[in-house]
């Protein structure tokens, strides 16, 4: 590990002042936990001039209920999410994938909105600076080619957050908060599909909240693959949330981590009104096949995690489908 880089650091007493401090320097970077960033500045990957702590901010660690939805402030640790009964009860996957996010010791200080702003990864990324250097550094940050697709001009590091996916799954909202004011919008479109620039929030924008729907009679799970069971990034995710109705689908979401450069919403609009059955895990199989887009950017092999994924998304909806068969 390197030394840390050089950097000013400040401590604003709220949100506002956070975001007007990042307008005025565009090299800063903001600060949660430092699980992620605070790692990676020591790997020498990136140089901000300043950080910008958000940890002094009382109401950006808040927890409240507002016009029927649950506000989860982005400042809430994971390890406080885990203990609150209101999200015990009423979003058990929810709370499942936090607990599944590396371990004890990061949970006490990994906040929400840094799990949700986390960077990409890439075996060609993650690694020390001399390590880096020998290879040439790559497109994601000060190289000019990429070591996963070749001749690619953009970067395919991989997303590999936990909680975002049962977030998507649930039809959660980002709460945003710029200098113009707060917008929200619905969790999937805080990302694109880009490695090198995987979030759609302007330099000078921060996430402030949460805004959790009512589960509304929907069954939700979340699965992943790891190496480690202990403490081990997502090799592939799913999370889904089925609401059904008889014998048919009445709402299906299905949202993947661990394998593009987003997390993203599979496409299910075709199944809904239709069993659960071989048909439908097969149409189900084909637009996953579509949407998924494993490619070597972990040391485990791609093949493993595509079948890892399809295993999971099958088994997960058999397992909410018909909850007595699985008991
Ligand atoms: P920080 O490191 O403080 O910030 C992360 C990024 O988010 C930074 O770019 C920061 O600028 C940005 N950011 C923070 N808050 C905001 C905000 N409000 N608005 C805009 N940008 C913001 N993660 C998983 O999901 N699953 C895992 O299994 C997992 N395992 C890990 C294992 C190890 C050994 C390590 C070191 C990390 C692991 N992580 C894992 C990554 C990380 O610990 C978690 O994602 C954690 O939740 C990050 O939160 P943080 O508050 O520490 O983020
Ligand atoms: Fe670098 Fe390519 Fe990996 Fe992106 S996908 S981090 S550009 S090697």
């Amino acid at each position: 590990m390197n030394l840390m880089p050089e950097f000013r650091c400040h401590r604003p007493a709220s949100l506002d002042e956070a975001v007007k401090l990042k307008s005025g320097l565009p090299a800063s970077r903001f600060l949660g936990g430092g699980t992620d960033l605070l790692v990676n500045l020591r790997r020498g990957l990136g140089e901000p001039s300043d950080l910008i702590d958000l940890g002094g901010i009382a109401d950006y660690a808040s927890i409240r209920r507002a016009d029927g939805a649950l506000w989860l402030g982005a400042g809430v640790t994971l390890a406080e999410l885990a203990r609150r009964a209101e999200l015990a009860a009423d979003y058990p996957a929810l709370v499942k994938a936090v607990l599944a996010v590396a371990g004890p010791t990061h949970r006490a200080s990994a906040t929400l909105g840094g799990n949700l702003c986390q960077d990409t990864r890439c075996i060609f990324y993650n690694q020390r600076d001399w390590w880096r250097e020998g290879n040439g550094f790559c497109l994601k940050y000060k190289g000019d080619r990429c070591h996963v697709v070749v001749k690619s001009d953009r970067c395919y590091a991989t997303y590999h957050g936990d909680v975002a996916p049962v977030l998507i799954a649930l039809g959660a909202e980002a709460a945003i908060l710029g200098p113009g004011g707060m917008r929200r919008v619905a969790i999937e479109t805080l990302y694109r599909e880009d490695g090198a620039s995987y979030l759609t929030l302007a330099a000078d924008e921060a996430l402030a909240a949460v805004v959790l729907p009512p589960a509304a009679g929907r069954r939700v799970g979340y699965e992943k693959a790891r190496v480690r069971d202990t403490v081990d990034f997502p090799l592939a995710g799913v999370a889904v949330a089925l609401r059904r109705e008889g014998e048919a689908i009445a709402e299906l979401r299905v949202a993947i981590t661990g394998t593009n450069s987003a997390p993203l919403l599979v496409p299910t609009a075709d199944l809904v009104g239709k069993p659960w059955d071989e048909a439908s895990a097969k149409a189900l199989d084909d637009v996953l096949r579509k949407t998924a887009n494993v490619l070597r950017t972990t040391v485990t092999g791609a093949k493993y995690r595509r079948r890892a994924l399809h295993r999971m998304t099958r088994s997960l909806i058999d397992g909410l489908w018909n909850p007595a068969a699985q008991a």
